[in-house]
């Protein structure tokens, strides 16, 4: 099988992995900063907090910007359930803007009317969370200005999209932002087994986040209300165990190092597909331009609107027959029944619900090699016709 993403391992992976369990400490230990601290580097934003997951990384972004019951935070449906979870963890309630057709990503547009809408009725979001779908950044400088206007804050979910660039900068430097999230699962592109993080520019709201990953202590004299001794510590608010082992932040630092030749393997894949899919009858994916320059997370091609409900259907199932590891991101949110059960109805998101029946993820990973793509290529376009 021809996985659609998989996880790139070393032996200097593997050695740094060794050399932590070798050493007095297996967490709470020198790596985790030092992991943090190129984090930081890489995206040029001042603070870096690295967590067990992008998951947890997005429940301590929300709670840092006091997200609570009352709150209202909106994302898109093209996501993976977590981008909305997080909120209704905090308390809050989830609301969804609908995705622009070509980029998959939240459309600013309809963001801008719902906005509108939303103050006119007393119920503008506190937070709005862009997903940087595929690894492609949203267009933050539209929604920039519209965060001015309305004074939300946002909160970027950029799983899939460290190493990619956008308006001349690194994904992560919060140029437009208040705080951005990365995931480093082994199906994204830089990977510590489980894990995430959160980059700011803000130092109160890292602070906030380094007390959250762990119960809401803190061990900072400087932050402590009184001060018994040596063995002091204060818990000031509800945290949770959200911390990432030195083995995890020694196996993610060491892939840091690779993270441009991640990133321009798969750009050169991305490039290749477009090559050779360029006279098919799928909807490919639009290439990078100076301003936006996707990491390539995922290579989603569509077939053509209009086509017959069971067709994506037929060709996943002809790809997966033929050892193509093809996926499909994603299930609007909308349309899972959790979501159906809090009063979403799928059809309130016709253009995501359009993407969804007519998508497909082809294998887009490091080590994937030019005649593994070209297996898939033959494959993808005989099913059609087949
Ligand atoms: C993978 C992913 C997450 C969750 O990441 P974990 O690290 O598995 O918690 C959240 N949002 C998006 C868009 C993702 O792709």
């Amino acid at each position: 099988m021809i996985p659609y993403g998989r996880q790139n391992i070393t032996e200097d992976d593997i050695e740094a992995v060794v050399q932590v369990l070798r050493s007095d400490f297996i967490t709470q230990g020198p790596v985790v900063p030092r992991f943090e601290a190129a984090i930081a580097t890489h995206t040029g934003a001042a603070h870096c907090i690295a967590v067990s997951s992008a998951t947890s990384a997005l429940h301590i972004a929300l709670r840092s910007l006091d997200v609570g019951p009352g709150d209202i935070v909106w994302t898109s449906p093209i996501t993976f359930v977590a981008s909305a979870n997080a909120a209704l963890y905090c308390g809050a309630s989830v609301d969804f803007v609908d995705i622009c057709a070509d980029t998959f990503n939240m459309d600013m547009t309809l963001l801008a009317e719902k906005l509108d809408r939303a103050q006119a009725e007393g119920r503008l979001p506190k937070v709005v969370v862009p997903v940087h779908m595929t690894g492609r950044s949203c267009d933050m400088k539209a929604l920039d200005a519209l965060r001015k206007t309305y004074g939300f804050r946002v909160v970027e979910d950029a799983s899939h999209a460290i190493g990619a660039r956008y308006a001349g900068q690194p994904v992560g430097s919060c140029a437009f932002s208040d705080l951005c999230v990365f995931s480093f699962h082994p199906v994204k592109i830089v990977t510590t087994g489980e894990g995430g993080a959160v980059t700011t520019n803000d130092r109160v709201l890292s602070r906030r986040m380094a007390a959250l990953r762990s119960h809401g202590i803190t061990r900072d004299p400087s932050e402590m209300l009184q001060n018994d001794g040596g063995w002091y510590y204060e818990q000031q608010d509800l945290g949770f165990n959200y911390r990432l082992t030195e083995m995890q932040a020694a196996l993610g630092l060491s892939q840091m190092k690779r993270l441009n030749a991640f990133v321009a393997r798969r750009r050169e894949l991305a490039g290749r597909y477009e090559q050779l899919l360029q006279n098919s009858r799928f909807l490919l994916p639009r290439l990078d331009c100076d301003e936006n320059q996707p990491a390539w997370h995922l290579y989603v091609v569509r077939l053509p609107e209009g086509s017959k409900p069971l067709e994506r259907r037929s060709l996943f199932e002809k790809l997966r027959l033929d050892g193509i590891g093809v996926n499909v991101h994603y299930i609007p949110v909308t349309r899972q029944p959790y979501y159906r059960g809090l009063g979403f109805e799928p059809s309130q998101y016709p253009v995501s619900e359009s993407y969804y029946e007519r998508a497909i993820s082809l294998p887009v990973f490091y080590d994937m090699a030019d005649d593994q793509q070209d297996i898939v290529i033959k494959s993808l376009i005989t099913a059609v016709y087949r």
